[in-house]
């Protein structure tokens, strides 16, 4: 096939040790979850949707249910708040729009994506971001939108253990309540643009103002379309560290490596460099659909050339 002509997405909902989904149940409810926000993913690329507006539309559904860590269901911080980051790219012309520390607000990512359309900035952050979001009329909800019964007991457990934790932590010992995490979505649309959206309540028991990769352009997220487009998902430190967004693209533009290879020599790169622990999905230039991680499960699933909708661990 040729370049144009396809559509592709991707989407995740974190990675880590997810040992929650060993109970079927839950691991059916979090894959079909996945499915369906695909399908509406394709519905607007079919439509004729860009990629901007794919991304955007699966991001705030990933934000809208409350089992992923973000928007409603954003874990909480050492003070018990919930404070999102989000950040989306369009890979046309590199514009993109980010918030950091964000509360209050039910899809950080449509308030990122105004950000990007209707400021002359990159990032907003904290009141300064929700102020703007006041001007652009999108409405504050009240703190219990946001508060589950699980996160509030993820919490109690976090600090029990005297313990920053991801949504979705590796490590056996604390692997037991452990939920997903952070949310992405990117695309390419039938005209060859790519797009990526990233959202999320960060890492359990963060200190206040803590911001993780998510909003960080090239490290959670990235879009080129000379290249590819990333979302990341994990301990954000590690991938800030990497730039891993950016390192995945450059192995693209500097080294002539496909999607595939490029996305293995990132992950290669994340853990030879700092140990990360963490996934990425990335859908290259021709919109071939690949994903890497260190840990050993990442909830995602994709749509390669306008095929099937397919959902994994
Ligand atoms: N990357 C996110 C952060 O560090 C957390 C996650 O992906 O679960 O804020």
């Amino acid at each position: 096939m040729g370049q144009k002509g396809h559509y592709s997405l991707m989407v995740h909902g974190g990675a880590g040790a997810l040992d929650n989904v060993k109970d079927q149940k839950t691991a059916v409810r979090y894959l079909e979850s996945i499915r369906h926000i695909l399908e509406h993913g394709r519905e607007v690329l079919e439509l004729g949707g860009s990629a901007l507006q794919a991304a955007e539309t699966c991001a705030s559904l990933l934000e809208d249910d409350p089992v992923f860590n973000a928007g409603c269901g954003s874990v909480l911080n050492e003070y018990g708040k919930v404070e999102m980051d989000a950040a989306i790219m369009d890979g046309r012309d590199l514009s993109a729009g980010a918030v950091a520390a964000v509360q209050n607000i039910a899809n950080p990512i449509q308030l990122a994506r105004y950000v990007m359309t209707e400021s002359e900035h990159v990032m907003l952050i904290s009141e300064g971001a929700m102020r703007f979001a006041d001007h652009c009329g999108i409405a504050r909800e009240p703190d219990n939108y946001f508060y589950t019964p699980d996160r509030v007991e993820q919490l109690k457990q976090a600090r029990l253990k005297h313990k920053i934790m991801l949504d979705h932590d590796d490590t056996e010992e604390d692997s037991e309540d452990q939920k997903y995490g952070t949310i992405g979505a990117i695309a390419r649309d039938e005209a060859g643009n790519l797009a990526a959206a990233t959202s999320t309540g960060g890492i359990v028991n963060k200190r206040m103002g803590r911001v993780g990769d998510s909003p960080i352009i090239g490290a959670g997220v990235y879009a080129d379309n000379e290249t590819c487009a990333v979302s990341a998902t994990g301990y954000g430190e590690d991938f800030m560290r990497t730039l891993i967004g950016k390192t995945i693209s450059d192995y693209m533009l500097m080294m002539n490596l496909d999607g595939r290879q490029a996305t293995a020599a990132g992950i290669e790169y994340l853990k030879r460099k700092v140990k990360g622990r963490g996934g990425v999905i990335v859908i290259d230039r021709e919109g071939n659909c690949s994903s890497g991680l260190t840990t050993k499960k990442m909830i995602h699933g994709w749509i390669e050339k306008s095929g099937e909708a397919i959902a994994r661990f």
